[in-house]
């Protein structure tokens, strides 16, 4: 495969020669004539938390190894070429089922089984209280229990790489230990916790914090609070969403400024029910409501988020606008960074560099993907 596009670090118009799911060469070529009509090259995005999307949650009874698929494929219409299926709070039953159904589909499909690179598990080792337990069912919140996780993860085959959990629990930071040493990414999230147990919980060998600034009580002590605690704390990386809903422009750039670019990445978080008109649905965590600005919110509550439904690519462009980044910190933010948080493949531009790239134009406040290379292969735009 060869085409040609600008490169996303440094500006350069160049042509990409790729052989099976490898970079052959990258070779500069001459300022196209007659303006620029050339898209920008990138990494393909790595996006760690999605929790589904068109009406299908991976978090449901319903799911099926054909449905992850449709999931999957369907994200790299958004550049995404590495995926995080997000399990969120429900019974054991349903987390199982769902864990097998993701395995499944790795199983019967060599793409899907590529660009799955891991599962992150979001609960439900939750605080019970309002505010810090999000849109995750009280019914179904509960404390660590190592036996539960290891049957989980036996369930998805190895693959869970992240499990986001609330650090306020007595027995958090041997839970942590266990986990981190089995080799999964835990973060901090959903939590209430005291700085002092976000302390002992990045001593276990915490090392993410999950939506940093969401999944958090309404009204906040000004000072201290857990979200102080976990900016100012050094060896936790920072997921953010920055689909321009989630959190302020000022919060954003603050974070940014704060962790350093290269501890923050970014995540969709987007919602089984992204891709769907206004309305109110069923979903697995409750009603909620579809507005007509595209907020995903609690039925009835505006005010409190119950999923994203922005691809990555939105909060790619608008972490240029909001914290003042260049379009290369952005894309590490969207695509190297997740990766070597977990330590999954991600594209890049040197001979041997996996061929997982996304094409895209920025037009305004925009990312327009165009066109999205996955192992080698053309999976949207360009066939
Ligand atoms: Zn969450």
């Amino acid at each position: 495969m060869q085409f040609t596009a600008r490169r996303f670090d440094n500006g350069t118009p160049v042509e990409v020669e790729t052989d099976r799911n490898r970079v052959v060469h990258v070779r500069p070529i001459a300022e196209p004539a007659g303006g620029d009509t050339l898209p920008w090259v990138a990494p393909g995005f790595v996006d760690v938390q999605v929790n589904g999307y068109a009406g299908q949650e991976f978090s449901s009874p319903d799911l099926t190894p054909d449905k992850v698929a449709t999931i999957i494929r369907k994200h790299f219409e958004f550049g995404v070429t590495g995926i995080c299926p997000t399990l969120t709070t429900q019974s054991f039953a349903v987390m199982q089922h769902g864990m097998r159904q993701i395995a499944l589909a790795c199983e019967q499909s060599a793409d899907v089984a590529a660009a799955m690179v891991g599962i992150h598990q979001e609960g439900p080792y939750f605080a019970e209280e309002d505010g810090p337990r999000g849109a995750h069912p009280l019914e179904h919140v509960r404390a660590p229990d190592w036996d539960e996780f290891q049957r989980l993860q036996a369930a998805a085959g190895g693959r869970i790489k992240i499990l986001t959990m609330s650090v306020h629990f007595a027995n958090a930071p041997e839970f942590i230990a266990r986990v981190t040493a089995s080799g999964v990414v835990v973060a901090v999230g959903h939590t209430g916790a005291t700085g002092e147990q976000i302390r002992a919980a990045v001593d276990a060998g915490a090392q993410l914090s999950t939506h940093l600034g969401n999944g958090a009580h309404r009204m906040l002590r000004r000072h201290p609070n857990y979200i102080w605690d976990q900016l100012a704390e050094d060896r936790l990386v920072a997921s953010l969403i920055v689909d321009g809903h989630h959190l302020p422009p000022e919060v954003v750039k603050s974070m940014v400024r704060a962790k350093t670019p290269s501890r923050v990445i970014l995540v969709s978080d987007v919602s089984g029910w992204a891709g769907m008109p206004p309305g109110r649905y069923a979903s697995m965590g409750g009603e909620i409501d579809i507005l007509a600005d595209g907020r995903l919110c609690i039925a009835g509550q505006d005010q409190l988020l119950a999923g994203a439904s922005a691809p990555i690519g939105v909060s790619v462009a608008n972490v240029m606008r909001f914290a003042g980044v260049d379009l290369a910190t952005a894309v590490d933010m969207a695509a190297m960074g997740p990766a070597r948080l977990i330590g999954a493949r991600c594209g890049g531009l040197r001979p041997g560099d996996p061929a997982d790239f996304v094409l895209f134009r920025l037009a305004g406040e925009a990312l327009n993907v165009v066109a999205t290379m996955a192992q080698g292969e053309w999976r949207f735009g360009m066939q």
